[in-house]
């Protein structure tokens, strides 16, 4: 057994899954959250089989099956007509052949089944309502600050989101950016939601400039929606209230008729502005490391920044597992997850400029996607979903 002590800062999808990932592998960790209950942040979050099969390995099955809808497929589909493109099949031959379903859950949800794993875990300390204001270190122990105190560990994490403050303990690591595009987020209940919208599959909407992703999360009873449209906002804060009038106003045209649907609707928006962290920036000094949002937080058009998180989890608990010093172990968690992380976060940038081209070139791209078929267009992301961790990195 390793007898490292392990400090986290930030209970998020990324510090919860390395406190439950490091419990797994026989390490002790102490969590530290700023905020004192972890409440409905957020919204809809697709959970791709890749990051879906490491939580089953922790004994999250009933759990996320509780918790989740599995959607038969995604559509793609036209924002002005709503006329289908192609549709990739993600039932059960699917999850087969990636070794777990593609799942759709309420953020909150997974945080709470998350939170209720590590509480009953005896290796997991858990502190709310514990802000972590500073970072230090020597040859042999890292220190955080929190409200005040200051606590030593053989490694520190730091997983404390896109925001990350802590990020300034790591010379050389990337700043957060603001890339010129909003999403903006809802929920609408089953019985509001407009009748015709298949409830059991993720649809994505296609517009110039902009794209819609529609997706069930607690059970069918809620419809998650994510607008993303092209805008510099720069507000005060990172997420706001966002005033529908706006998304009204850049739907009403003949072009995005389809789309309107969704916006006309009476609805409590959130807006946030679209942030990234170029992954290849250091994620790790000494005894720190960085990880999910606050190493690499990414644009969310290939719903992969949770499921990176959840790799990095478990990675870095298998390096950690493996013993040797810790500063080592941390290096080799940086040397194996950047080549993918970075691959992940590039495509994902380019599926934000495919899903928002106009014109001609709009056209092209829907002919090329319903040429392909569903079929092969998934088989195009075997690499993401059907990813297993390196050898001599799984635990
Ligand atoms: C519109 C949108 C849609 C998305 N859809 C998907 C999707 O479908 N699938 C997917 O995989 N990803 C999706 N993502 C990305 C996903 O939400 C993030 O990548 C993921 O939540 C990152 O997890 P994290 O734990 O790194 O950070 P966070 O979830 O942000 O958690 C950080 C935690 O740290 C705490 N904290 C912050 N500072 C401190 C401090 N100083 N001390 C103590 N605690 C602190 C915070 O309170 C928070 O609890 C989406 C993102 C957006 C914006």
């Amino acid at each position: 057994m390793t007898q490292i002590r392990v400090g986290i800062a930030g209970a998020g999808i990324a510090g919860l899954t390395t406190a439950l990932a490091l419990s797994d592998r026989g390490i002790a960790s102490t969590l530290f959250e700023r905020a004192s209950e972890l409440s409905e942040v957020g919204a809809g979050l697709q959970i791709s089989p890749n990051a879906g099969r490491i939580l089953e390995g922790l004994g999250l099955t009933t759990a996320l099956d509780r918790a989740a809808v599995r959607p038969e497929a995604i559509d793609m589909r036209s924002g002005r007509t709503g006329e289908p493109i192609v549709t990739l099949p993600l039932g059960d031959a699917a999850a087969r052949a990636y070794g777990a379903p593609y799942r759709l859950v309420h953020r909150a949800d997974l945080q709470a089944l998350l939170l209720e794993a590590a509480r009953s875990d005896p290796r997991i300390t858990l502190n709310l309502g514990a802000e972590a204001t500073g970072v230090s270190q020597s040859a042999d122990a890292a220190s955080l600050t929190v409200n005040g105190t200051e606590h030593s560990f053989d490694c520190l994490v730091a997983s404390d989101g896109v925001r990350s403050t802590l990020r300034d303990a790591v010379p050389g690591a990337s700043p957060a950016r603001r890339g010129g595009r909003t999403a903006w987020r809802t929920t609408i209940p089953i019985g509001a939601a407009p009748r015709d919208l298949p409830h059991e599959r993720t649809t994505v909407l296609l517009n110039r400039a902009a794209h819609v992703v529609i997706y069930p999360v607690r059970g069918g009873r809620l419809i998650n929606v994510i607008v993303v449209i092209e805008e510099d906002w720069d507000g005060p804060d990172w997420s706001a209230p966002g005033d529908a009038d706006i998304l009204r106003r850049r739907f009403d045209a003949d072009s995005t008729r389809y789309v309107s649907r969704f916006t006309d609707i009476e609805l409590n928006w959130t807006r946030w502005c679209l942030t990234e962290v170029d992954p290849r920036g250091n994620w790790v000094h000494g005894r720190i490391a960085l990880i999910g949002d606050a190493a690499h937080a990414m644009v969310p058009f290939l719903a992969q920044g949770a499921a990176m998180a959840i790799e990095d989890a478990d990675i870095l608990a298998s390096t950690l597992a493996a013993g040797g010093p810790v500063a080592e172990a941390l290096q080799s968690f940086e040397a194996l997850r950047r080549p993918r992380v970075t691959r992940v976060w590039r495509t994902a940038r380019q599926a934000g400029q495919i899903y928002h081209l106009g014109g001609p070139m709009a056209v092209a791209r829907d002919l090329t996607m319903t040429g392909l078929g569903g079929q092969r267009l998934l088989e195009r992301y075997d690499w993401i979903y059907g990813w297993q961790p390196e050898h001599g990195a799984s635990g």
